[in-house]
């Protein structure tokens, strides 16, 4: 048996808590993946996937991976070689759809932004005059920061647009349809409030004809996984891969716990919970790190004050109060941390707790 570790709250940039009833639903007994209660299963949870997304994207489910394995979906099946893809950077997951798209084959046209700031639409818009895909990730985790997909949206013209929505999902305003997202990927762990796995995905019908024919991944080429989805003629269901079942059950839990709430209201959740941080950080004295109007509730960034050291607070944090905190990517590394409130943490408690052990810990180690 592996050792049972303490429960500790997880207020950093990478899981959060996951709602008690989605804990409850992952212990039920296994299934098989194409036994008819599953398939059901997996109907209901693309409906879910429908209602949180803000779609009525028949081609919505989620894609057996991480949201890493989302993003790699997305570019695979809409850019190959010489295909444009404009993608919007201000951060590491910005870098990291760089990278993937430059895997593909694309020809890549980075438009950077300096870390902790929106992107700025218009020259995102401006960088191409007739590419494929323009893509922009709507919650950049790496710096605490929220970019207005809508505006992105209503300026695409002919382009695909391509949405990492992993921290907005769940948590934040999220309208597929409205806002004109042709391709979107995200992840569980964050504001969905279920453990890492799965990657919820959508797919427009126009970015469907669109899409590579053949690309270069057998796995995730979305032509095959029509029988696996339920978007193949007739509906059959027929064998693609054995689905994570049990992954799926938690995902099904999670999200009748956000709808029985509401949509709106968890969002108010979320943006209640995020002022309330920023407000209790700042009374403490201390300095946010993104741009003023466009943080991100469900994960804000803070600055390590000069001569504090922020591994020693942040193991402080983690050993005497059980709360694990971020802290800064790359250049940023030690000189920002990143406090997600996510999902279950997304509340007043949770607030109240990680700004009173982190005062405690400055007093005792800053
Ligand atoms: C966490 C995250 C990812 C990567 O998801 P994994 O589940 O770690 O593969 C991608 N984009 C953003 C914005 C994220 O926050």
């Amino acid at each position: 048996m592996p050792e049972i570790l303490p429960f500790r709250y997880l207020f950093g940039p990478g899981p959060g808590n996951a709602y008690p009833e989605v804990m409850a639903a992952l212990s039920h007994p296994v299934i098989g993946h194409l036994d008819p209660a599953f398939i059901d299963r997996l109907d209901r949870v693309s409906e879910d996937l429908r209602q949180v997304w803000g779609t009525g994207n028949p081609r919505t489910w989620p894609v057996s991976a991480t949201g890493s394995g989302g993003m790699e979906a997305a570019f695979l099946n809409m850019v190959s070689d010489g295909d444009v893809a404009v993608i919007a950077v201000n951060g590491l997951f910005g870098e990291r759809m760089c990278e993937v798209a430059r895997r593909c084959g694309a020809e890549v046209i980075k438009v950077d932004h300096e870390w902790g700031q929106p992107i700025d639409v218009d020259r995102v818009l401006s960088a191409h005059p007739n590419p494929k895909v323009i893509a922009a990730v709507h919650a950049e985790t790496s710096t605490g920061v929220r970019s207005d997909i809508a505006t992105l949206g209503a300026g695409k013209g002919d382009a695909l647009l391509l949405v990492d929505a992993v921290t907005s999902i769940g948590g934040l305003e999220l309208r597929a349809d409205d806002w004109g997202i042709d391709i979107g990927y995200a992840g569980t762990q964050k504001c969905l409030g279920v453990p890492p796995g799965l990657s919820p995905f959508t797919v427009s019908e126009r970015a469907f004809e669109r899409r590579v024919k053949d690309p270069r991944s057998w796995y995730f080429d979305i032509g095959l996984l029509g029988g696996y989805v339920g978007a193949a003629e007739g509906h059959t269901r027929t064998y693609h891969h054995t689905a994570p079942v049990t992954m799926v059950a938690g995902l099904e839990a999670g999200l009748d716990r956000i709808l029985a709430e509401g949509l709106d209201a968890v969002w108010a959740r979320h943006e209640a919970a995020g002022a309330a941080l920023r407000d209790g950080l700042e009374a403490m004295g201390l300095e946010l790190f993104a741009a003023d109007g466009h943080r991100l509730p469900s994960l804000t960034t803070v600055k390590v004050p000069d001569g504090v050291n922020s591994t020693g607070v942040r193991a402080h944090l983690l050993e005497r109060f059980d709360i694990e905190i971020g802290a800064g990517v790359r250049a940023y590394r030690d000189k920002i941390w990143r406090i997600g409130l996510m999902g279950p943490n997304a509340s007043p408690a949770s607030v109240t707790l990680v700004l009173g052990a982190l005062e405690e810990t400055l007093a005792a180690v800053g």
